[in-house]
């Protein structure tokens, strides 16, 4: 009894919500804050109501109606995903700007300006030295695979100041239609992914030799050379093809042993930000002190993306209150119409998106993941919109469009050339990127009690009381500016974790 007295039972984010979550399962008979007395059992993170909701009446949680009631829903229950009708989705059409912008020293102030990175000649520093072998078809993969093997175990010790050789290999390059509207999409992804960061500048092309994605549409014509590009039909036998991709190796790697980190200004570091396997806490604990975070490198001069289409596009009138001009309230516009049509061609709309996990974890429909998604940008101005794999033009806070999909979020936002990337769960997924760390942060306590040593930091403290938002977008902040420069190691890394290289291609395969 005492206990349940000191600890919270169920949290309301504003006033004006007729929903709060639970803290922990609910029996039954339980009094909650208010007063109100559960009439079911109600699963952790799952709403309650807190008054009573006739038929047709709105459901509001964060503020925003999540939907409306199929049923009169009474004061106690449970409300679940079958109990909402899905609202219509904001129109993107003359969407008021500029109604929301933060002033940069309003923002929290970061207590470290600097961290150690590997610069480069244009663009952000490296937060790893790495070689990247890109291939142009999926056809060369295999080699590549094999060949990084061999480099790794017969070069690699030979330059300590490398941390590791990458086979950047996709399903795209051939098979494709190379002309198509959208092939621009893919293309741009690998044609960015040889410039990332963390590869130095040192250019390593494998191409199999009669496929369409030739080395003309991802390298200008002073890159494309022999000690840059490799062809794989133009070798004798396997020996010679292996010697040829080794030789080439050694050589990049003598480049990048030399490079050392320095002390960098945070105008020198990109991250990205995306989450996956979301729950009703995400939107509570993990995503807004992700956001905490985000204010910070913002204030003191980083870049930060976040992305994912269909879990801001129900907030997209709080997105261009925060576009401080109509060219980035227009710009933001065009990419949420773009992924309308391309998901109703599909014949699909945005409700596609929650899983059957975000569900069990208490996200009823796309309005209440967008609503806890959103959070992870923090509360800066969006100074830049860009198209899936762009590499960004500005300093500060950045939408990058790209799908909600983790496996095609992650490779989108390394193409535009992220250091690292933190990673926002309530579920909990092993996922990692080859080419940038990933840092991973749970919504709930139980969450790291259950992953204990996969999740890197918990921001449960966050719904419990134990913690603040400030305390724990302050520790992430610090996570990132160790892991980017290179002072710590997430999980994912030290147990190399790496998922594949799925660039977005919503063109046509012939
Ligand atoms: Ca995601």
């Amino acid at each position: 009894m005492t206990r349940e007295k000191e600890t919270r039972l169920t949290i309301q984010i504003k006033d004006i919500d007729n929903v709060a979550v639970a803290v922990r399962d609910l029996p039954a008979g339980t009094r909650v804050e208010g007063g109100v007395i559960t009439l079911d059992d109600i699963p952790q993170a799952h709403k309650i109501a807190l008054t009573d909701i006739p038929q047709g009446g709105d459901i509001i949680r964060h503020g925003v109606t999540l939907g409306y009631a199929k049923a009169p829903i009474p004061v106690g229950s449970w409300i679940n995903e079958h109990m909402l009708d899905l609202p219509e989705s904001p129109s993107v059409e003359n969407l008021p700007y500029g109604t929301n912008i933060v002033p940069t020293e309003d923002l929290p102030a970061p207590d470290r300006t600097t961290w150690l990175g590997y610069r480069n000649k244009v663009g952000p520093a490296g937060t790893r030295n790495l070689l990247g072998i890109v291939t142009t078809v999926q056809c060369a993969a295999g080699v590549v695979k094999v060949a990084v093997e061999r480099i790794k175990r017969e070069l690699l010790p030979k330059y300590p100041n490398v941390d590791g050789v990458v086979a950047v290999t996709h399903p795209y390059g051939c098979g494709v239609a190379i002309n198509a509207p959208m092939a621009p999409i893919p293309i741009r992804a690998i044609t960015n992914v040889i410039r990332h960061p963390n590869f130095g500048g040192e250019i390593m092309v494998v191409g199999l030799g009669c496929e369409k994605l030739t080395y003309d549409r991802i390298l200008p014509p002073e890159d494309i050379t022999p000690d840059n590009c490799l062809t794989l039909q133009d070798w004798k036998g396997h020996d010679a093809m292996m010697d040829a991709i080794l030789a080439m190796a050694d050589k990049k790697l003598q480049n990048l042993n030399r490079r050392r980190r320095e002390e960098l200004p945070l105008s020198e570091l990109l991250i990205g930000m995306q989450c996956g396997g979301s729950d009703a806490f995400s939107g509570i604990t993990a995503n807004p002190s992700a956001g905490y975070a985000a204010d910070m490198l913002v204030r003191g001069g980083g870049t930060v993306l976040f992305s994912e289409v269909t879990e801001v596009r129900d907030g997209v009138q709080m997105l261009a209150a925060r576009c401080p001009d109509a060219h980035t309230r227009d710009r933001l516009a065009q990419e949420m119409k773009w992924y309308d049509d391309y998901l109703e061609a599909g014949g699909v709309d945005r409700d596609a998106n929650p899983t059957p996990g975000n569900k069990k974890g208490g996200l009823a429909n796309i309005v209440e993941k967008a609503m806890g998604s959103i959070a992870k940008s923090g509360t800066s101005p969006i100074v830049e919109v860009l198209s899936p794999a762009q590499q960004p033009t500005r300093h500060g806070l950045i939408y990058a469009a790209t799908p909600a999909s983790d496996i095609v979020c992650g490779p989108s936002q390394v193409a535009s050339g992220i250091g690292l990337q933190v990673f926002m769960t309530g579920r909990g997924t092993p996922y990692g990127l080859d080419i940038a760390p990933v840092i991973k942060v749970c919504s709930r306590d139980e969450m790291k009690e259950h992953w204990f040593d996969m999740i890197d930091i918990s921001a449960g403290g966050v719904a419990t009381g134990r913690a603040t938002i400030a305390q724990v977008g302050t520790e992430i902040f610090h996570m990132i500016l160790d892991v980017a420069s290179g002072l710590k190691q997430p999980y994912s890394d030290q147990y190399g974790f790496q998922n594949d290289m799925c660039i977005f291609n919503p063109a046509p395969i012939t």
